[in-house]
């Protein structure tokens, strides 16, 4: 293997300052954030609104978005029979800290937004949690049994009888597909997965004022695309605080990313054989081929990297197509 075709991509995030975010990103995790609001790292992203930069070596500064433009063989995008060539980095990796509650939203699939959000992509995304209080909560679901109810309970602002909470722990990996309420509670740390897309159509936001004005809610769309019922909520949440240790963990495939999580406690040694292979260390440090890394690093192994060894004590979250 040659590695210096074959580069790890580290890349630098971009922070972004939301009315429900706080310090944590800069308190527990090696950061320098913009502000005490600081609400989201998109720390794999090439969205036009978020576009992290490479952080060293040949393609140090350059955006991943050109990166995947001028370069599709580090992310195996080719023409071969049967898959098409993609037209844009297919995921986005955020850690989210929310000191206070996120606005109760839902996100469209890939047909709703193509035709109603000028071709954009729908959003599946999945959460894993990083840190939460003990007695912590989720929106996941909501309690209307039928299209009717739902209308009902919405533009009558039934809130309460509406949104299903649930309780979720650290270590808790939930699947969020389109179609799914859903909404983080402040006290929640967590590493999200996600198509890149921003589409989000907000349901309610708690009566909150950001700038001295409301920010916008999207009724209509958020009925239109609103499943009902509701999945039942165990069958979004999957316990993934104790895996097995120094091996790969598939957590979750589904038609848009494969999610895996990593436990070293000594050593593990695996091929890199996907597209690509994004990179989240969540906890702890240690080494990858020798090179070292540490919790808050996000890096992307390109196609064909090949072995791969991890070493040390560390928490790592990877995601591929
Ligand atoms: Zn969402």
């Amino acid at each position: 293997m040659d590695q210096k075709v074959k580069p790890i991509i580290f890349l630098n995030p971009v922070f972004k300052q939301m009315i429900w975010g706080g310090e944590r990103l800069g308190t527990d995790w090696p950061y320098e954030i913009p502000g005490p609001d600081t609400g989201e790292c998109w720390a794999v992203s090439a969205h036009p609104n978020g576009d992290c930069t490479v952080r060293d070596g040949a393609y140090a500064g350059k955006a991943l978005s050109e990166l995947w433009e001028e370069e599709p063989a580090l992310f195996g995008n080719f023409e071969s029979e049967g898959t098409p060539k993609l037209d844009r980095f297919p995921l986005l990796t955020k850690i989210i800290d929310a000191k206070s509650d996120l606005s109760i939203q839902v996100h469209p699939d890939d047909a709703y937004a193509k035709s109603h959000e000028n071709g954009s992509l729908g959003k599946t995304e999945c959460w894993y949690i990083l840190d939460c209080e003990p007695d912590a909560t989720l929106v996941i679901g909501h309690n209307a049994k039928d299209k009717e109810e739902l209308a009902a309970m919405i533009k009558e602002g039934r809130w309460h009888e509406f949104i299903r909470e649930v309780p979720v722990k650290r270590g808790d990996f939930i699947q969020i597909d389109p179609g799914t309420v859903h909404a983080i509670k402040g006290g929640i740390m967590l590493l999200e997965t996600q198509q890149n897309s921003d589409i989000t159509y907000r349901v309610y936001d708690y009566d909150r004022l950001s700038g001295g004005k409301p920010r916008q809610l999207h009724v209509e769309q958020s009925i239109d695309v609103i499943t009902v019922p509701a999945k039942p909520a165990a069958e979004c949440i999957k316990d993934a605080a104790n895996l097995l240790k120094d091996q790969m963990n598939l957590l979750i495939s589904c038609p848009y990313y494969q999610v895996w999580k990593f436990d070293v406690t000594n050593m593990v040694s695996f091929a890199q054989e996907h597209p690509f292979l994004i990179m989240s260390v969540i906890a702890g440090d240690g080494e990858i081929n020798g090179q070292p890394i540490r919790k808050g690093d996000h890096f992307i192994l390109p196609c064909g990297y090949g072995e791969v060894t991890l070493e040390g004590r560390m928490e790592i979250i990877a995601a591929s197509i």
